[in-house]
């Protein structure tokens, strides 16, 4: 049988040594008064206590090269600019992150702020260290000033999503805890924005990474230069009650180590105190007085096994008055996130109330350094990437919440952690930010915005440049749709997308928008194809052709017509079933005159697909294709692809021809050889869209002196197209122009 005997164990963070009874640990939050100045020797002297002497040696060439690139650049505070990427690195060294890491943190700035390349930092340290610089820089770039706060919780996945790799996140929470650090030197309205903004996004960030000191430190500081009075007010009264307490946690603290050896109990006490900032969130949102805030001491309890937990409960329920409401079993009814621990609150001495939390060592672990553990003390041989899946997959069991309001003592109750989603985040031209699936395009991104943005695409803009409607999207662009009144879904969408959402709108459009289609072009099929039998169908009798269409299976005729549309079935055969019916009935028919073949009007929308292989329109002699659940397709006579599928498949091609009332305008293809150069393409695009017809698409080739430009274009007919053909040969780059 053990001997209990409940330890006291010194916290890694800043203690108040003067109002503590002696003994007693104490977890405070309070900023420390001042930050001793890293220097390049602190720096190695910290390196040098993990890291062997060949990455002392890389790190040091990292520091004199990041040296000479900041020379002459000088910090607000005006001292040297190097001194902050050391103080950076020497945060990161802290942390023991490994030789990589460190010289990243001390060239962070390098690339953003200096003429260094990052081809340079590559051909110098290597491609990791240039790689972590690089997401560094990238997100240097996105802030989230004009965003609002509403935006916090998409922004901090955004850049999680933009850091690929841990180490950059790590490195970022480390430039920003210098950055508030040293906060004070700046004007107070960009003081506030970079507290704010450390507030919402750099906190939350190192919560969920377990860098609890961190965060605690990130918050204070934060709320300090967002709200000085505030701040100042609160500090006060926390350092009354703190004084006033003194006694009280000397008592308490005598107490618990009675009670648990009478309970056979082996453990090690803590006592902890709350965030200014948290206590300042909680009297916020639920409107209490400081006096009412009753979690603001803490003591935590850490025993060897589960049972202890229970024992330990126990016996302070018989030394202490338990505040109703205020115990929560996270052991028996363990968090999704992996959290455990038993919390209760019970009325101290002079009317103090205090959470107490029991845990043993292991769920301590868990809860106190949690992902940050795998990384911040790997040990021996344990490769960092692999340490990085593992924490990754341990990351991913987390469950996820709306909000993440920062309660250090409780916290982990509320972790949030989806550390480098499967998605990526991208914004709107006025800056809102959308969550699509990674691999998402911007036909995604269109409707994200809205169903009808969606359904008119025809293009897109990626931070300005054109772009397809299929091109795949990362965190970060900025994304433009252009759209046609004309424009609507396509088949070949479905294969563009990857949100749940833009699929089935896609969807529903393709087949709500193709049954009326598709029942007035079958109604056309059929009536050519009783023509070509020599039936009028204007006069054949309905209900004949009702009992025909019931004959061959169909529900009704329309079911029937609107299969024929999308090519289910074959117009010719359906013709021949009424035909014999009308042969018994002689007078329920009438003989047609001649063959009509279909007319095409432009205006049947996904009933009618033109064949992107030769772009047919209005004056080009076409054929149609009846393929099988996709309706008629169109190619000119002479289209390649058309003529070889005519070999196997005779049956399913019909004779089509112009309506005499076109609706609409056609997509065809291009191409110009050009001068290349700056504008070309402009004046070419502008010649286009003076002579009056759109462009839906543009591709480009360079090479040397010579351009290649294509375009896919949309004009009433050939007459148009050969007008616009003959404007673009006057232009001065151009070489030659065609029709592809
Ligand atoms: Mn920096």
């Amino acid at each position: 049988m053990n001997t209990p005997d409940p330890q006291v164990h010194a916290a890694a963070l800043a203690a108040e040594p003067d109002s503590t009874p002696a003994g007693v640990a104490v977890i405070y939050t309070a900023l420390p008064e001042s930050t001793q100045v890293a220097t390049l020797a602190t720096l190695m002297d910290t390196v040098a206590s993990y890291l062997g002497e060949e990455d002392q040696r890389r790190i040091r060439d990292a520091y004199r090269f990041g040296d000479e690139a900041h020379l002459g650049q000088f910090r607000s505070s005006g001292e040297p600019y190097i001194s902050h990427p050391i103080a950076v690195a020497e945060i990161c060294a802290g942390w023991k992150l490994d030789a990589e890491s460190i010289m990243a943190a001390l060239l962070h700035d390098t690339v953003e702020d200096t003429s260094v390349s990052k081809q340079d930092v590559h051909e110098r340290f290597g491609s990791q260290v240039s790689e972590i610089v690089d997401g560094l820089s990238k997100l240097d770039r996105v802030s989230i000033d004009s965003r609002e706060a509403r935006q916090a919780e998409s922004f901090r996945k955004m850049l999680l999503a933009m850091a690929r790799d841990a180490r950059v996140i790590l490195i970022k929470l480390a430039d920003r805890l210098h950055n508030m650090r040293t906060i004070e030197v700046l004007p107070p309205a960009k003081r506030r924005r970079i507290a704010v903004e450390t507030l919402q996004v750099y906190a939350p960030i190192a919560s969920r990474l377990g860098l609890y000191t961190l965060y605690r430190e990130l918050l204070d500081l934060s709320f300090r230069a967002a709200y000085p009075k505030r701040f100042e007010v609160l500090s006060k009264a926390v350092r009354a009650a703190r004084g006033n307490r003194r006694e009280t946690i000397a008592r308490v603290y005598a107490d618990v180590q009675k009670a648990l050896p009478k309970a056979g109990v082996n453990a090690k006490v803590f006592a902890r105190e709350k965030a200014l900032y948290s206590i300042y969130q909680k009297m916020r949102l639920k409107r209490l007085p400081f006096s009412k805030v009753y979690d603001v001491y803490g003591v935590r309890i850490i025993v060897e096994t589960v049972l202890d937990c229970y024992k330990a409960l126990g016996a302070l329920h018989m030394t202490f008055k338990p505040i109703p409401g205020r115990f929560k079993d996270y052991i028996a009814l363990g968090k999704e996130n992996g959290y455990q621990s038993l919390h209760t609150s019970l009325m101290g001495p002079s009317n103090m109330p205090i959470e107490f939390q029991i845990r043993t060592e292991e769920m301590q672990r868990i809860a106190e350094s949690g992902v940050a553990a795998h990384w911040l003390y790997k040990s021996e041989g344990e490769d960092f990437s692999d340490l990085q899946k593992l924490a990754h997959s341990w990351l991913k069991t987390l469950i996820d919440i709306e909000h993440n309001t920062g309660d250090p003592l409780e916290f982990m109750d509320h972790v949030k952690v989806d550390l480098f989603p499967d998605e990526v985040y991208v914004f709107t031209p006025v800056g809102d930010i959308r969550s699509l699936p990674r691999h998402a395009t911007a036909l995604d991104f269109a409707y994200s915005v809205h169903t009808d943005v969606g359904n008119k695409a025809v293009g897109a803009r990626i931070n300005g440049a054109p772009a397809r409607l299929n091109e795949a999207l990362s965190s970060g662009d900025v994304v433009e749709i252009l759209t046609s009144e004309n424009a609507h879904p396509q088949p070949v969408w479905l294969s563009y997308v990857r949100s749940g959402k833009a699929r089935s709108e896609i969807r529903h459009f393709l087949k709500t928008m193709r049954y009326d289609e598709s029942v007035a072009l079958g109604r056309r099929l059929f009536q050519q194809a009783l023509a070509s039998l020599g039936i009028d169908a204007n006069a054949v009798d309905s209900e004949m052709a009702e009992r025909s269409a019931r004959d061959s299976g169909a529900a009704d005729l329309l079911s029937l017509y609107a299969e024929i549309g999308i090519g289910k079935r074959l117009a010719p055969l359906e013709a021949r079933s009424l035909a014999l019916l009308a042969r018994g009935k002689p007078e329920a028919a009438r003989i047609m005159p001649r063959l009509a073949p279909v007319l095409i009007r432009g205006d049947e929308r996904s009933a009618v697909t033109y064949a992107s292989c030769c772009s047919p329109i209005p004056g080009d002699q076409i054929i149609g294709h009846l393929r099988g659940g996709h309706g008629l397709t169109l190619h000119r006579n002479r289209c390649k692809t058309a003529l070889r599928q005519r070999e196997r498949d005779a049956d399913r091609f019909i004779d089509v021809d112009w309506s005499d009332r076109l609706e609409g305008v056609f997509r065809t293809r291009i191409e110009l050889s050009v001068t290349a150069g700056r504008g070309t393409l402009g004046k070419v695009a502008a010649e286009i869209a003076a002579s009056d017809a759109n462009i839906s698409d543009v591709a480009m080739h360079e090479q040397g002196k010579d351009g290649h430009l294509e375009f896919v274009i949309e004009v009433r007919d050939r007459t148009h197209l050969a007008q616009l053909l003959r404007n673009l040969r006057r232009l001065p780059d151009v070489h030659t122009v065609s029709r592809v």
